[in-house]
């Protein structure tokens, strides 16, 4: 059985449309998972301190058979292999990769919750969201383009492809 995911980028370190550009053949070549798309990719104003660098975000569209958990093990091992490292909460960092939808499933334990709990905040997940399927909604039936219209405004940029690596 498969289900179909979306994973949220950022990166706001070393080329952030790079590391987009990389993770995102990454993310095509987990196993059992195709890549359906890609999202265009965003600049935005960072989440929390505002002493660092505009991030560049964007959205993947995988279709898997990886339980959500062996998903985010996936995950994080690519994180560390853009040399992620935890420095400080909501600061800059190389490469984050969220796990925000997961079909219809919601979890709620110590190392997942799924759909992402700050996705409604966030305009730089749920446009690239949209983009990847306009029609996309929550488990609870909230549709994504209802949550994009209430969202704050964080000064989203989306990057022209020439732009792109
Ligand atoms: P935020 O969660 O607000 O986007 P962040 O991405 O900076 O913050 P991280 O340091 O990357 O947070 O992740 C902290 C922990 O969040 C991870 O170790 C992971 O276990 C947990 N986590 C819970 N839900 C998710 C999810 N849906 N996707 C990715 N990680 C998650
Ligand atoms: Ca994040
Ligand atoms: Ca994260």
């Amino acid at each position: 059985m498969t289900t179909d995911a979306f994973i949220g980028l950022g990166s706001n370190l070393k080329q952030p449309a790079a590391q987009l550009a990389r993770a995102v053949s990454e993310l095509a070549a987990l196993p059992s998972t195709v890549l359906v798309a890609q999202s265009p990719f965003y600049a935005s104003r960072p989440v929390g301190p505002q002493d660092q660098p505009d991030f560049v975000n964007g959205a993947v569209w995988l279709r898997t058979s990886l339980p959500p958990h062996q998903l985010l093990d996936q995950l994080q091992v690519i994180e560390q292999a853009h040399g992620r490292e935890r420095i400080r909460h909501w600061g800059p960092r190389t490469l984050d990769l969220d796990l925000l939808v997961y079909g219809n499933q919601v979890l709620n334990d110590k190392r997942l919750t799924v759909p992402h709990r700050e996705l409604a905040n966030r305009d730089f997940a749920l446009q690239p969201l949209l983009d990847l399927k306009a029609d996309l909604a929550l488990p609870d039936g909230t549709p994504i383009a209802k949550l994009r219209s209430q969202c704050p405004d964080n000064s989203l940029r989306k990057l022209p492809p020439a732009d792109y690596p």
